[in-house]
Formats: C-alpha cells, structure tokens, sequence
C-alpha cells in the first residue's frame, strides 16, 4: 500500500519530473523476466525492439534483416507468424541466425491463432499474443450478461493454458500486447474503446496466467493517439502495482507512421513515459526501414531512460512559460544541439510541462543551429502529435510486417506526397486487411493492403473500393475524398515555399 500511495503521487505530479534526475530511485521498479539469455524489468538495462517486415516463408531475407537489426543494435526482434508454417520456419531463421554466432531473442507476433502461438512458443524465446483476438471473435454481440461474460472468461483460459504449459516447459516468455483498435467487442461492451479497456483486456491474461502460475510476462499498451498511450501505460501500472505483480512492460506508439512526425509521435509516448519511470523495453515503430528504428530508441534511452546511463539534463520549467491568460507559451531553449537530438529533447521536455500545466503554444531556439522555418515545423508537429491542434493531415501508418503484400512505405509517401493538405482528416495506410482495419481505429479513410498488389480503401470502417490494383489505389482514395465532400483544394500547391 505504501508503494502504491508512492507511486500514484509520483503520477499525479509526472511533470516533476521534469526538473528531477531522469533515474528516478523512488520509483517502483518491476520485476525481472527472462527472455532467452536477455533479463528484463527491474535494475537492467532497457531494452531495444524492432520487428522485421520480410516475409516469413523467405528464410535469408529475414535473416538478413534481423542481422541488420542486430548490427544496428536492437536487442530484441519480433517476426511476424501468420500461420503454422511460418511458426514452423523459425527453426530455420534461429538455426541460420545461431549459425553466425547471433544470439538475438526472437518474438513470434501472433493474432487470431492460439495453435500458432503453441508451435512457435517452442522455438523462440518469446511470444507476443493480442488478447483482443487470441481467442475471442468479434461477431456482432454488443451486450453481455455477467454469466455470459465469465463464460468467455473461462473459455479464454481453457484455450490459453496449452499455451503456458509450453512456455513454462520451454522457458519461453508471453507478451501480452493490447493494442487500441483491436479490442474485444466482449471488453469493448463493458468499458468501452478506452485507455480502461485496454488495460483490463490484458489484466484478465494477467490473472489466467497467475492463476495457472506463469510469470513469464511482459505487457505492452500501444496506439497511434500519443494521449492514449500514455494514459494506458500509467493506469496499467497502477493495476499492476495494485494487483501485487508489476510486471515489465514494453512501450510503443503504433502506427506512428514515418519521418519527423513518427519520430516526435514516438519521443512523446516513449519519452515522457520512460522520464517518469515507466517502461523496460522500447520500440520506436517506423513505417521506414526497420534498421531507421535503432538511433532514434537509442537517443530516446539515453536521455530518458531511468536505468543505464541516464543522463541528467536542465529541462524547462514552469517558470519558463511566458505571457497570461489562455495563450502562455512555453519558451524552450537549447544549446544548438543537432537538429535529430533537438527534436527528441523539445518534444520530451514539452509534453511533460504540457501534462503538467496544459500548456499549448511553444517556442523552441537551438542558438542559432537551426533554421526558423525547421523550428516552426518541428513545433507544430510536437502540437499535432499530442493532439492540441492540426496543422496538416494526421496520417496513421503500421511499420509492415511479413503480412504485408505492397510496397508499404513508397504507398505512403505517395498518399502523403497527394493529400497532406487535408487538415481535418485522419487517413491511414496499413499493411494488412488482418489487423489493419481494427488498428486503424477512428480513421476518417483508410488505405489498407487486400493481397498482392491490391489496396482496399475505407471510409471509416467500411470498405468501399476492393481489391483495387496498388498503381490505381491513391487516385481512388482521392476519389473518394472528393465524392464524400472532404476534399478541398492545397492552396499552397505550385507555391514556391
Ligand atoms: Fe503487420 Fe501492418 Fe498488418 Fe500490423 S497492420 S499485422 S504491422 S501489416
């Protein structure tokens, strides 16, 4: 109980923080799990993630990926296992992989497919299942009576204990991964599509996995809303901590898309997490070339990290906040770092005040090493990642994954190249028709892989243009922009900026 008062005082004054050492020692500390020959949670390290986009069925290509990742310095790397025989080839990724002497642990991500999850759980060191989809199905159902409820309960335990019987046999570790977007509609009819719902989603796997006395766990809560994100990560520790088990938990903000924008998106749910003692694994999700991850968690973890070498840094204050009334502006100083430190450091420094104080505008120098136009953007894309205003399109966008059928990453640039003009609307570009369309979440449209070569464009949730040729799906999206009445023209188009 006492930890517990500690801890929720250290929540609801987070933006202390700010001013104070970054390795926080009164901050409850979770506790150890073992993933392969890697220790996470407690004193360690944290960790680093990343998650390959071959396909899994091409042994080399993925090999050569994760050796890649491993070269680049990710600790931990996660492959995608749609079905059996992709569970069944990483034996064969391992075997190569241990071949050349790289001792990478391995996450098999699994969805809808428990009997998946069983195969792979005896042959890498840990398994990722989504407890939105492993066993429940959505088919429709938005009531439950209480009876019915513990019903599906019990049926979620009856089809996950196969599971833990082989990771407890091979010593193989589970992440529980709730994602917003994915949830169950049996979780969604009791709390709602909320920052609640995603964490009782997975303390219920926490409590099935208690009860059968597997402890091999880590829990991770993503969503492409920054705000989300964070609020899912501190209500979860608050249950963990209540519950008497502070499991580890791995952090990310999905579908963060690419460029600048995923990379503030990612420093803000990351960053300011990590700054408040939160979190023992990491993975900055790019929808770029997984390699492009590392740098950018390894910027994250060295300034904000609450383990390893910390760094203690003069950060802005509340007295740092000028002008009165509904317009103060946070005046942010910095001493002419590089601009990929800069953009990492402000965007960290100024959500913490901004979940402190709730202030909006903000001014960033960087004494004279970068130029204003460089220091507007990046000041309206730290506002636009926490939600406070749009400046341009909000464009969501998974990293891909062995699922993905198209070229992910040049179909984004092309979507944003065509539509970043449109400031109302949220559009997403997501790998796969699997989980695309539940992760994707409140999206005005959608760009969502059908196959190969084929795009299906959204409205909402609703799919209207199937199976659509890849070189003929960015005009159809604009299409349908424009006969929904949500197009308007870029102003700026032809402009020489
Ligand atoms: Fe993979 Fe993207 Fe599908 Fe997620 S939405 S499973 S990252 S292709």
């Amino acid at each position: 109980m006492k930890v517990r008062r500690k801890f929720i005082f250290i929540l609801n004054n987070l933006g202390m923080s700010v001013s104070q050492p970054s390795n926080n020692p009164s901050f409850p500390l979770s506790q150890v799990v073992q993933i392969g020959n890697l220790s996470v949670g407690g004193n360690h390290p944290l960790c680093l993630q990343s998650m390959t986009n071959t396909n899994t069925l091409d042994t080399a290509a993925t090999v050569a990926q994760c050796i890649r990742l491993y070269e680049a310095g990710c600790e931990i790397v996660r492959i995608t296992a749609p079905g059996i025989k992709e569970a069944e080839n990483l034996f064969n990724i391992k075997k190569e992989l241990n071949k050349r002497e790289i001792q990478i642990p391995i996450i098999a991500d699994i969805h809808f497919n428990p009997k998946t999850a069983e195969v792979a759980a005896q042959i890498v060191e840990k398994v990722r299942i989504n407890p939105g989809n492993y066993v429940d199905r959505n088919r429709g159902k938005v009531d439950y009576s209480e009876k019915e409820y513990q019903l599906e309960l019990e049926k979620i335990a009856q089809r996950l204990n196969p599971l833990l019987t082989i990771c407890k046999e091979n010593g193989t570790a589970i992440r529980i991964g709730t994602n917003y977007g994915s949830l169950s509609e049996r979780i969604l009819a009791k709390y709602g599509n909320t920052p609640r719902g995603m964490v009782e989603s997975a303390m219920e796997f926490v409590q099935i996995c208690k009860d059968f006395g597997f402890q091999n766990l880590v829990l991770s809560m993503k969503a492409s809303r920054v705000k989300i994100m964070i609020e899912a990560n501190k209500l979860l520790v608050e249950r963990l901590i209540e519950s008497g088990q502070y499991f580890p938990i791995h952090l990310g903000v999905t579908e963060a898309g690419n460029g600048d924008e995923a990379r503030i998106k990612s420093a803000a749910g990351i960053g300011s997490l990590l700054a408040a003692g939160i979190g023992d694994t990491i993975r900055v999700s790019l929808a770029e070339e997984p390699e492009a991850e590392i740098p950018v968690a390894k910027k994250l973890v060295n300034y904000y990290a609450r383990k390893g070498n910390a760094v203690h840094q003069k950060n802005p204050k509340t007295s740092d906040i000028t002008g009165k009334g509904d317009f103060p502006i946070l005046k942010m100083q910095y001493p002419g770092i590089p601009y990929d430190e800069l953009l990492i450091r402000s965007t960290v420094d100024f959500t913490l005040l901004h979940q402190k104080t709730n202030v909006k505008d903000i001014r960033i120098t960087n004494q004279g090493q970068t130029n204003d136009s460089q220091l507007e953007i990046l000041s309206q894309n730290i506002q636009q990642a926490l939600g406070i205003r749009n400046y341009k399109t909000e464009f969501i966008a998974c990293p891909s994954c062995g699922r993905t059928q198209f070229n992910l990453i040049s179909a984004l640039e092309k979507v944003k190249k065509q539509t970043s003009h449109l400031k109302t609307l949220t559009i997403a570009v997501m790998g796969c028709i699997v989980n695309g369309p539940g992760e994707m979440a409140d999206a005005d449209y959608g760009y969502v892989g059908a196959g190969p070569g084929k795009v299906t464009i959204y409205k909402g949730s609703l799919p209207v243009l199937k199976n659509i040729k890849e070189t003929e799906a960015v005009q159809a999206l604009i299409d349908l922009i424009k006969k929904e009445g949500d197009w308007v023209e870029d102003e700026s188009a032809g402009l020489d900026l």
